[in-house]
């Protein structure tokens, strides 16, 4: 058996939208569970498309998410250039478009904008395309020759039979046959020399040895296109896997307006890369059990493309930020911290415990923006009513809220020790001498310190961290309100 070679080919237009980057994760499993190799090219050949920058995204995500490519533009694994602009340099697509020619499988096309306005036209998924004619199939050599002399703008066009059909093979959608009649003469080379995405990818995944091509679906359509060339080059065709289209909630395709469709939208929402390239290895995969959660060495083992299906898969940012929570419980605390900091920081100016902040919000964050909601009421108390002392399960009224916090203020003020423990033993001998439940005196004095009904931790914890003196004026503050109420 051939050893699988897969690629990455990203065109640099931009950020990484997250259909591109499960064509990337799917390349990099499937090689990688077969011990295949993973390659990068970069597709630059459309340059008007062009976005500086983009190159190094390509890199940055491919590092971030651990997707370490085998062979690239920056390893050579001997079968370079790895960039569409470089190989273009070395000839090589005009040699096989000239092959192409020869062989009567594509033509030199001389006609200027005004004449191909005027064609006919047809839509095709959503786009106006014009449908060439096949004029200039009927030069003579001697008249291509002389417009190659007298320097007429040409391209190279791609010589579709009008009849028969071609058959070609998804592993996902089975034989798919199409009207030879349907195909569009697509051009194979552009006026400006550079070849278009529908050659050089054929070009360059035969010379490149690749041995599965793994895309998104709107190239369905053009495969006929691309297996004729294979087979007017008398190549093998390499195994196609078609993914399914991504959708939004409303099942309609996701596009950059939802916020959440590129990769760097994503981060910068607080979002961890591990649990990003886990959500998206299950956006039209799954394991045979109900497992979801995946390292990807884990995902390296267990995936096998014929289980990946044809329906559109729905992206869930509910599920997501579910996932992502959980990797965040299981990060290591240090880490966790090292990217909770800049959070906490924004919201709290005071000279607080931070880590005994970021300890208390780790299991109940789902993504790192959760933290400045749950932490802000430890750099002011928040304005609160007084409604909220009395509690039904803790059997606690405004008036007993009032009578406990009247009652614990002078020992806490005598208090030395504000750790939590100190303050639990403290407080729970007051509880034990009244004979009543923990609640009727930790709720009272929790809400007074924090205002809020639900809280990150528990009252003596919230304690700890705000120190005697905030706490005190809380509590005074408390029975302040309760006083006046
Ligand atoms: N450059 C193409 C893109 O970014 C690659 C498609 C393919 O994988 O063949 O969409």
């Amino acid at each position: 058996m051939t050893k699988i070679r897969t690629r990455y080919a990203p065109s640099p237009t931009g950020k990484m939208h997250v259909g591109n980057l499960r064509s990337a994760l799917y390349e990099f499993l499937i090689a990688k569970h077969e011990g295949g190799s993973f390659m990068l090219r970069i597709e630059d050949t459309d340059q008007e498309r062009y976005v500086e920058g983009a190159v190094d995204i390509i890199y940055r995500t491919l590092e971030k998410t651990g997707m370490v490519h085998d062979e690239g533009p920056d390893k050579d694994g001997g079968v370079g250039p790895y960039v569409q602009s470089e190989r273009m340099k070395t000839g090589i697509y005009m040699k096989y478009a000239k092959e192409l020619i020869d062989k009567g499988e594509a033509y030199y096309c001389f006609c200027d904008k005004e004449r191909l306005a005027s064609l006919k036209t047809e839509v095709v998924e959503g786009k106006e395309i014009s449908i060439y004619d096949k004029h200039c199939l009927s030069l003579s050599k001697e008249e291509v020759e002389a417009n190659l002399k007298a320097g007429k703008p040409f391209v190279i066009r791609q010589n579709n039979p009008t009849e028969g059909s071609t058959t070609f093979h998804d592993e996902l959608y089975g034989d798919i046959t199409v009207e030879n009649a349907e195909l569009d003469d697509m051009i194979l080379i552009k006026s400006d020399g550079y070849p278009t995405y529908n050659f050089a990818n054929v070009v360059d995944d035969h010379t490149m040895n690749i041995t599965h091509v793994v895309r998104g679906n709107e190239y369905l359509s053009s495969s006929p296109k691309y297996t004729r060339l294979y087979e007017a080059f008398g190549w093998e065709t390499p195994v196609y896997v078609h993914l399914p289209l991504i959708t939004d909630e409303n099942h309609k395709k996701l596009a950059k307006r939802s916020g959440h469709a590129s990769f760097e939208d994503l981060l910068e929402q607080g979002f961890l890369a591990e649990a990003v390239v886990n959500y998206i290895a299950l956006l039209g995969w799954s394991p045979e059990d109900n497992r979801e959660i995946f390292t990807l060495d884990e995902l390296i083992k267990e995936f096998d493309y014929h289980r990946i299906s044809k329906s559109p898969a729905v992206f869930d940012i509910v599920k997501l930020r579910w996932m992502n929570g959980e990797y965040i419980k299981a990060m290591d605390f240090e880490a966790f911290y090292e990217m909770a900091l800049p959070y906490i920081r924004e919201v709290l100016h005071k000279e607080l415990d931070f880590r005994k902040i970021a300890a208390m919000v780790k299991t109940r964050i789902e993504v790192f923006p959760d933290i400045k909601e749950l932490i802000g009421f430890f750099d002011t108390l928040p304005e609160y009513d007084t409604a909220m002392y009395a509690h039904k399960k803790m059997k606690t009224t405004q008036e007993t809220s009032l009578t406990v916090l009247k009652e614990v203020l002078p020992m806490l003020e005598a208090q030395e020790d504000y750790s939590n423990d100190a303050l639990y033993q403290l407080l729970s001998a007051y509880v034990a001498e009244k004979e009543v439940k923990n609640g009727y005196v930790m709720w009272p004095i929790r809400t007074a310190v924090s205002g809020l009904q639900m809280t990150p931790a528990g009252a003596t914890e919230i304690m700890e961290v705000l120190g005697k003196e905030e706490t005190l004026s809380r509590i005074r503050k408390g029975i302040e309100l309760l006083e006046h109420a």
